[in-house]
């Protein structure tokens, strides 16, 4: 499988390259520190296009390849992760489910703006109750005369509650006379009577990403707000999350890529009994051991994306590559640190933000158990 990229990818990987260096390295350490997303700095990617990857010009994207997302994010995210988090959260489960799903009207209405960079998009799946069991949601849809009423709360929902968020895409079980039918996704728009949100989450890492408790009291929608299939919602999601799991991955080599780079500066440079780091052999091997971990993960990640490119079943692929990428970086951080010693322990070095961001990759948009469940199962049934 060919991976190269396009000289219109590879101008956009360049771009985000460029854009990563001037506009995200010398501020993310602050953002960090303020907790704040920098919805600026979101805004500005948006006036490039880079809000509207994957949705076609029709829509107001500029329709790249996987592929081509996952080489951009190699560059935003081994620059942050906080801000690559929402960017890729936007990217594909914020924005897929109305271009995947939605209505012309729809796309035209709410996709449009989210591409061409105006709003952020939120996916509201997880609830207090319901993490990786995504069936066993609670938050309600009861059908009205005039469309639907949505109660219940989500948790941990990313880009909902920033000043460029226009609402949340939302999952519900559809109710009726105290029965429960299928699922049922909505959009729901900032300022809608009864959607509110709670105060933003602090994490370990990722800690200018907008992560926050929602609430829905009694949120009346019209039925022009139902996206997709009344009864498929819950399959709408799942397939959305596919290629959300692409890009956590593409953001895991980022991460692992970012300490590697760091550690390989670092060693050169720091001296200990009259040599740099990187003469002594303990050192060259945990480097060599990182770049080649790093290496096979972008691999599987590229592999995944390119299935999906080719309109193949990539599903599988893509939970490996989410599974293995978010361990490898898992792992990097913490060598990374033991590289750079008692410096890279203290909060003022880029590589502890870089350690502090790791963990939740092996968290978000499926844990690494739900990964192997998706693997497993895949695998099986394809041995039957
Ligand atoms: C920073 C951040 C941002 C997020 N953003 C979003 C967002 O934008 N939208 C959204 O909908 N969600 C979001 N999430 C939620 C995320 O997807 C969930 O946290 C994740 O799916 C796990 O759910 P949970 O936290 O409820 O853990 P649980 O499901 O309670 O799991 C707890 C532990 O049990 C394990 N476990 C559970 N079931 C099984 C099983 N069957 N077999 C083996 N082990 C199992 C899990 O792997 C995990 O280790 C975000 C989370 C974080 C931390």
């Amino acid at each position: 499988m060919d991976f190269e990229l396009t000289p219109d990818e590879r101008a956009l990987a360049d771009l985000c390259r460029e854009f990563a260096e001037r506009e995200i390295v010398p501020r993310a350490a602050q953002w960090s520190i303020e907790e704040k997303c920098p919805t600026d700095v979101l805004r500005k990617m948006g006036q490039l296009g880079l809000l509207g990857l994957l949705v076609p010009e029709e829509y107001g994207g500029v329709g790249v390849s996987t592929v081509a997302m996952v080489a951009a994010m190699q560059h935003i995210g081994k620059a942050d992760q906080s801000l690559a988090a929402a960017w890729q959260a936007h990217l594909t489960i914020g924005s897929l489910p109305l271009l995947k799903f939605g209505t012309e009207e729809q796309k035209q209405r709410w996709l449009r703006p989210l591409a061409e960079g105006a709003a952020l998009a939120a996916f509201g799946l997880t609830e207090p109750n319901a993490g990786s069991d995504a069936g066993g949601i609670e938050t309600t849809a009861r059908r009205t005369a005039d469309g639907w009423v949505l109660n219940g709360r989500k948790m941990f929902i990313s880009n909902a509650g920033t000043d460029m968020s226009f609402g949340v895409t939302v999952l519900a079980r559809v109710v009726e006379d105290g029965s429960k039918l299928g699922y049922a996704s909505f959009v729901v728009e900032r300022g809608t009577p009864g959607y509110t949100w709670g105060p933003k989450l602090q994490g370990i890492g990722w800690r200018a990403l907008d992560s926050r408790e929602l609430v829905f009291d009694s949120v009346c929608v019209p039925d022009d707000q139902l996206v997709g299939d009344a009864d498929r919602g819950l399959g709408q999601f799942l397939e959305v999350l596919e290629t959300g799991r692409i890009s956590v991955a593409a953001l895991s080599v980022s991460c692992a890529q970012a300490v590697l780079d760091m550690s390989l500066a670092y060693a050169r440079t720091r001296t200990q009994f009259g040599r740099p780091l990187s003469k002594f052999q303990a050192i060259q091997f945990k480097l060599a051991d990182m770049a080649t971990e790093t290496e096979a993960a972008r691999l599987l990640t590229f592999r995944a994306a390119a299935l999906r490119d080719a309109g193949r079943p990539f599903r599988r692929e893509a939970a490996m590559a989410k599974l293995k990428a978010s361990r490898v970086a898992q792992w990097a951080v913490s060598e990374a640190v033991q590289i750079h010693g008692g410096y890279g322990y203290m909060m003022e070095s880029p590589v502890a933000r870089f350690y502090c961001d790791a963990k939740v990759l092996e968290i978000g948009e499926g844990t690494n158990e739900i990964q192997h469940l998706v693997i497993a199962r895949d695998l099986i049934a394809a041995s039957a």
